[in-house]
This record gives C-alpha cells, sequence and structure tokens, in this order.
C-alpha cells in the first residue's frame, strides 16, 4: 500500500499461519516444538542432534555502516531478505535475530521486528514477553546478587564452625559434601572428600569466600529504562546489621547471563559458562565464582527454557528464530550460537541463514568474527553490509546534496575494508527511503563496487515485501558461491593490550591506545589470573568508528583511550572500556510508552513500533 501503513497495522492485517503448520513445513518433529500459544513455539535442541550429519547451509551476516541514533534498518534488511530468498527465490532459509529489550521498546527506539513490510509477526508478541527469556535471565541473575549479598552477611556474623555446620549440614548423622562444593575442594587443592578429615584451616578456607564488598563487580538487574537504578544503597534495613553498600542496577540484556546465552552451545557448556562468571574478588585478590556460591545448578535451572531458541514467522509465512539479545555496547550483541547452528542444519546444503549483528560493522560485526565465531566454530559466507543514503549524509556532514553522499561514502568505504580484512565477500544492501533520488542511490552503489563490495544494490523491501528485496537476494547467491578466506583479526595468545592495539588501529583506525593506570593493572591482574587467552569485545559507542560519538565519516589521527578493563569469565571475553558506557539507559521527557496504549474490548494493541 502507499503511504506505507504503521508497522503494527500492517502486523495486524496479516493472519500469522498456525506454529506448527510452520514447523511442519521446515521439517521439524511435532515432539521438538514447545508451543508457546498459537504463533510462538520453543524447538528443543535435540533437533541438533538428529540432524548432525547434514551439510550446513550458507550463512550470512547482516552488519551496516556507522548508523544513526535512528537505526539503519539491518533488522529489515534481514527480514527483507529472507522473504526474498524464501517466497520468491524458493530457496529454504531462516532469519536469525535477537530478542529486544524492553527498555528501547518503552524508551526511544522502539521495538525490533523489522519495519514496513519487512516484519515478523506478531510484532507485539515479539516485542513484548515473547516466552520469558530475559525474565528468566534476570531471575538467575538477580539469584546471583542476592546470594553474594546474602554471603557476605553470613560469613560476618558466624564463626568458621557454624559456617561449616549450616554448608555442610548432617543429615542421618552423615555429613557430604555436594559435588559443587567438592569442585571448590579441588580448586582449593583440598584432596578430601571425608567432610570430617578436614584439618581447622582447610575448613575455614572452604567455607569462607571472604569476598571484598568493595570488589563485588555482579550488579543486579531489570529490563526497564530506569535511571534511578544506576546508583543504590542496598542492606539499609536493621536486619542486615550494618552490611549496606552502594551497588546499581544494569539493563537485563547487559547480564552476562545474557551473553553466555547467547554464546552456548548446549545445556553443559551454558552450565560450565554459568558456574565460571566471577562475581567479585576476595580480600586477597582471589576471583570468587558462580561454583564458589553454590549457585550453578540454580542457575541452569532457571534457564534450561531459555536455551531454546523461539520460532516465529515473517510477514510472509517463512521461518525466524529469536533467541538471545546481549547489549552491544558492553558485550557482543548478537544472536545466539544454537539458533545459527539449528537454522543451518535446518536449511541444509543449499539453503541460507541470515543472521544480524548490532550496530555498525566496526562493533557488531567485528565481535561476530572474533567472539561469536570462535565459540561456534561456524564460517560465514557473506556480509550483507546496510547503509542509507540519510546516514551517508550524516557522514558527509549535511542533509542534501550529492557531494554530502559521496563524501559519507568514506564511512561506507572503510566499513567494506573491514569486512575484508576477515576475508569475507561484501554484498552492500543500500536500504532505500522514499526520499532518496536515483542519483544519489546510483552513486552509493557506484562507489560501493568500486571499494570492492561483490555487488551493491538497492533494496525496497520497506516498501515491497521479500519482492523488493530480490536483487539483493540473487546478489547474495553469487557472493556466497565465492571463494572466502575467512580468518581471524588476532591470535588469543597474543597479550591483552596488543589484541586491543589490533582493534583500535586496523578496525577503528586509531593511531594507537592509551592505556589508563587502572586499565593497565588490570589487564596485569587478568594476565596473572590466567585470562589472557580470551578474545576482546570493545565497549565503545556505535555513533562513531572512533571513540568520539560525533566525528562522523572516517576519523583519523585520534589515540583511542582506555579508560578501565573488565572480564566476563563465563561468557568468555575480556572488555575493554573506552570513555564511559552506561549500562542502564534512561527514559526520555516523552518516551515511547506515550503512544502505547490497549483497547480493552478488542485487546488491540496501539502505537507499537
Ligand atoms: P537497525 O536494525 O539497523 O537498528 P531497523 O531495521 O530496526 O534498524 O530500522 C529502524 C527503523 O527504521 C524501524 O522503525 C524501521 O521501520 C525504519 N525503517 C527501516 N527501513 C526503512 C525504510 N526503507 N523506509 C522507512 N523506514 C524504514
Amino acid at each position: 500500500l502507499s503511504p506505507v501503513p504503521s508497522d503494527i497495522e500492517i502486523s495486524r492485517s496479516q493472519t500469522p499461519k498456525a506454529i506448527d503448520q510452520l514447523a511442519q513445513e521446515i521439517g521439524l518433529l511435532p515432539e521438538e516444538l514447545e508451543a508457546y500459544g498459537r504463533t510462538k513455539a520453543k524447538v528443543r535442541l535435540s533437533l541438533l542432534d538428529r540432524l548432525k550429519e547434514q551439510p550446513d547451509g550458507k550463512y550470512v551476516l547482516v552488519a551496516g555502516i556507522t548508523p544513526t541514533p535512528l537505526g539503519e534498518g539491518k533488522s529489515t534488511v534481514t527480514i527483507g531478505l529472507v522473504q526474498a530468498l524464501s517466497a520468491h527465490l524458493k530457496l529454504n532459509s531462516v532469519a536469525c535475530l535477537r530478542q529486544p529489550s524492553q527498555g528501547p521498546t518503552f524508551g526511544v527506539k522502539g521495538g525490533a521486528a523489522g519495519g514496513g513490510y519487512a516484519q515478523v509477526i506478531p510484532m507485539e508478541e515479539f516485542n513484548l514477553h515473547l516466552t520469558g527469556d530475559i525474565h528468566a535471565i534476570t531471575a538467575a541473575n538477580n539469584l546471583v546478587a542476592a546470594a553474594i549479598d546474602a554471603r557476605i552477611l553470613h560469613e560476618s556474623t558466624q564463626s568458621d564452625k557454624a559456617l561449616y555446620n549450616r554448608l555442610v549440614p548432617s543429615v542421618n548423622g552423615m555429613r557430604r559434601f555436594s559435588p559443587i562444593q567438592l569442585a571448590r575442594l579441588h580448586r582449593l587443592g583440598i584432596s578430601k572428600s571425608d567432610p570430617g578429615a578436614l584439618t581447622p584451616e582447610e575448613a575455614k578456607t572452604f567455607v569462607r569466600l571472604d569476598l571484598d564488598p568493595e570488589k563485588v563487580t555482579w550488579q543486579r538487574v531489570i529490563d526497564t529504562n530506569d535511571r534511578f537504578l544506576r546508583k543504590i544503597t542496598v542492606g539499609q534495613a536493621n536486619t542486615e546489621k550494618g552490611h549496606s553498600r552502594q551497588t546499581q542496577f544494569d539493563i537485563a540484556v547487559a547480564s552476562e547471563i545474557m551473553a553466555i546465552l547467547a554464546l552456548s552451545d548446549g545445556l553443559a557448556d551454558m552450565k560450565q559458562r554459568l558456574g565460571r562468571m566471577v562475581v567479585g574478588s576476595s580480600r586477597s585478590g582471589q576471583p570468587v565464582t558462580a561454583d564458589d556460591l553454590g549457585v550453578t545448578g540454580a542457575l541452569a535451572v532457571l534457564m534450561k527454557d531459555a536455551i531454546k531458541p523461539t520460532l516465529m514467522q515473517t510477514l510472509e509465512g517463512t521461518p525466524v528464530f529469536v533467541h538471545a539479545g546481549p547489549f552491544a555496547n558492553i558485550a557482543h550483541g548478537n544472536s545466539s550460537v544454537l539458533a545459527d547452528k539449528l537454522a543451518l542444519k535446518l536449511v541444509g546444503e543449499d539453503g541460507y541463514v541470515v543472521t544480524e549483528a548490532g550496530f555498525g560493522a566496526d562493533i557488531g560485526m567485528e565481535k561476530f568474527f572474533n567472539i561469536k565465531c570462535r565459540a561456534s566454530g561456524l564460517k560465514p559466507n557473506v556480509v550483507v553490509l546496510v547503509a542509507t543514503v540519510r546516514a551517508l549524509k550524516m557522514h558527509g556532514g549535511g542533509p542534501n546534496n550529492l557531494k554530502l553522499v559521496a563524501d559519507g561514502c568514506s564511512n561506507l568505504k572503510k566499513q567494506i575494508q573491514i569486512a575484508h580484512l576477515f576475508g569475507v565477500p561484501v554484498v552492500v544492501a543500500l536500504n532505500v527511503f522514499q526520499t532518496d533520488t536515483q542519483a544519489e542511490i546510483d552513486l552509493v552503489c557506484r562507489i560501493a563496487e568500486k571499494t570492492g563490495a561483490t555487488a551493491a544494490v538497492p533494496c525496497h523491501h520497506w516498501s515491497r515485501g521479500g519482492r523488493g528485496s530480490v536483487d539483493l537476494a540473487h546478489a547474495v547467491k553469487e557472493a556466497a558461491r565465492q571463494k572466502n578466506n575467512f580468518q581471524f583479526l588476532y591470535d588469543l595468545q597474543m597479550p591483552i593490550h596488543e589484541k586491543i592495539r589490533t582493534i583500535a588501529q586496523k578496525v577503528y583506525g586509531a593511531e594507537d591506545i592509551d592505556l589508563s593506570p587502572e586499565a593497565q593493572a588490570k589487564i596485569e591482574y587478568y594476565t596473572q589470573q590466567g585470562y589472557n587467552t580470551l578474545p576482546i569485545c570493545m565497549a565503545k559507542t556505535h555513533l562513531s568508528l572512533s571513540h568520539m560519538p560525533e566525528k562522523k565519516g572516517v576519523p583519523t589521527g585520534f589515540v583511542l583511550p582506555i579508560r578501565d578493563v573488565r572480564a566476563s569469565i563465563g561468557a568468555g571475553f575480556i572488555y575493554p572500556l573506552v570513555g564511559s558506557m552506561s549500562t542502564m539507559p534512561g527514559l526520555p521527557t516523552r518516551p515511547c510508552f506515550y503512544d502505547i496504549d490497549l483497547d480493552p474490548v478488542t485487546e488491540e494493541i496501539t502505537g507499537l513500533f
């Protein structure tokens, strides 16, 4: 239709097919499906085992140029592309998307179900609770937080003996260590399995985590943009005996547990990662983990359903996996390894899996290759790089003429070159807005092809659905046939600061890095602890290739300041902080929720986008 109706009107005008029908169409067995209502279902991981002999399909990553704060249409391109591949080229294909946080849905940016005629439906289900994974993450994360503060309190008020008696209770006159306690003893180098055999000194080492309240790094989370939780004091009731301390809430998708969900390759792996999470350090400087707190099994129980990807559909009835959604600023911002793996098996050798990475290629794509592909062992075949004339004009420095678009293409060229560092062919998808002129479209495509993109195609999926992305689908098919020299950017054995420098210089174009004394000290500490062979997850603004959001195009001549370095040991990465990165967004004066409403008679939702 022209003009194109609102996203929610388009979504509602299409009746989704029953999810068990879609599941059957794509070859799932009834026992592999757990339906959540009529239009969503979780897919059991046993599917991976059933299809283990099946060759993988082609693996396509959708990334973008440095975006405007509004987003340049990576989700819509992803959906438009699978609609074109499945419904128009008749090739098996699955889109893998992240579950959106309710922070942006009710805050500024809105949902993430795509837009126009390239959407996941029903979009209100996609954008709201979905199948409860984010709630499960919140519950698991906050159980760890509660365990930390309670443990500090109990250790401070009880003798070694009382702690020992409570932690290793006598049942029917017998004391026994639980498996998680035996593992802790093993880590401490105490090779005794009989609780009666520990010396008082060993028993003390065993029961006292001696967490330093000043060095607790674990925060509580909630999936709401609630800026007043950025700094809080806990433990003010008399019952907590003066154990109050300052801490903070992060947005739920910034939880390390979300990053773990996205990187795990099965329940056993997820459980191990959950156990390895470092929550703080002891007064003597030893890392304290979720395993030390004894909470790992309970976390796995809370997360057992979240680990299964959720199946939904596009407007044209083609399959979509929605799974995980780690915060792209401090975590790696990609959907899950498991969803990609299941999808690659399902589509088979001639099929396509299109997965999306957050923000520009300098962030989402770099982390996709260096972190996600390392964790999964998967090799991508093609990068689709999304650009818009609107963002290119911003990089060129102003609103409207061809010269500005040409100048702004510096950013597009640089992002193409970044993808080439990893040896993967690039197709540029120019997401066309109705205000773009033909001259602007031709210019961008010409420059992209001259820079070495395999193809550069205008895409009209937003206004026309899959048929508006048929050219892109053909170009991706062609590029997937090309020789692919995929490689990582750095060797994991390099020292931490060298890995950071490599990303800063080769990807961002920095002259060098400048480590603060705090960052330097953390690097030494992590190296001592043996965490130096982990990949790097840079926490940097997405609004510029540099650390300065106002520097558009391709900034040069800058030194990248590394303020601090932190570690997500369970997720498996070190994250240097470049500038200040908020982990709890706030609400603007007029948030999206002003327009969101429910008709109590029809139960129709309005105002979501
Ligand atoms: P990203 O994934 O890059 O953040 P999205 O795909 O979510 O971006 O798109 C951001 C917003 O822009 C969405 O509300 C979407 O509906 C809108 N949008 C995307 N492409 C177009 C287009 N070609 N014309 C008009 N609006 C668009």
